[in-house]
């Protein structure tokens, strides 16, 4: 089973996404975690490139190399992991790609979709959890962590409400997959909404 976290940069889905999965384990059950990108050798290497300044990346080549992460990620994790009948929890997946290389950067839709379909075939998220933050508030948190922008993050918040309204429209279009949480919310709050929402989902 499939599950998919997703938000702008600095929404906190990687926290809840370890978050669920600490949980879930400690409920005895075999739940995995993964990420996109980066979660296979190739796409540790793809992840390099996409976010340091180290070689210059064009926008269709961006767009190229997040879908060759997943193309391997889904062969090497994906399809092992339903074959095993484990729940898998994924930070970022294809609605990543719809909204940031989409909606942010401008690439028509019926491509990304065509392009999934093939990468895909067959493998989709169970439920996705949206974790919604206005850009602004989004990048006040990354400021004080006091982290360096990465090469995407850089990009401002005019790209980031684009990104924003993509994922919102995404969710609106798949209201029975999606659920939009408030990502102001305190985090042992978010946490408790996605395991009240799993809980019955799980058991069915
Ligand atoms: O979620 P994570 O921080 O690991 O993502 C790494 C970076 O890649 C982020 O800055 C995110 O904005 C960017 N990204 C992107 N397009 C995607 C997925 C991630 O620009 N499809």
């Amino acid at each position: 089973m499939l599950i998919t976290f997703e938000g702008i940069d600095g929404s906190g889905k990687s926290t809840q996404a370890r978050e669920i999965h600490n949980a879930l384990s400690l409920a005895g059950l075999k739940v995995r975690l993964s990420r996109e990108p980066g979660a296979t050798p190739l796409g540790e290497e793809i992840r390099k490139i996409l976010l340091s300044d180290s070689v210059p990346v064009g926008n269709l080549a961006e767009l190229l190399l997040f879908l060759a992460d997943r193309a391997q990620h889904v062969q090497d994790v994906l399809r092992p992991s339903r074959s095993s009948g484990e729940i898998l929890l994924v930070d970022r997946f294809t609605d990543a790609t719809t909204a940031y290389q989409g909606y942010g950067m401008g690439h028509p839709l019926p491509l990304i979709e065509t392009l999934h379909k093939t990468i895909l075939q067959d493998i989709e998220p169970f439920r996705t959890f949206l974790l919604d933050i206005d850009p602004l508030a989004a990048s006040e948190r990354i400021r004080k962590r006091g982290e360096k922008k990465n090469r995407i993050e850089e990009r401002g918040l005019e790209f980031f409400r684009n990104v924003r309204n993509g994922y919102l429209e995404l969710a609106k279009q798949n209201p029975h997959r999606f659920c939009v949480l408030d990502a102001t919310l305190p985090r042992e709050e978010l946490t408790r909404s996605i395991l009240k929402d799993l809980e019955p989902r799980l058991l069915a």
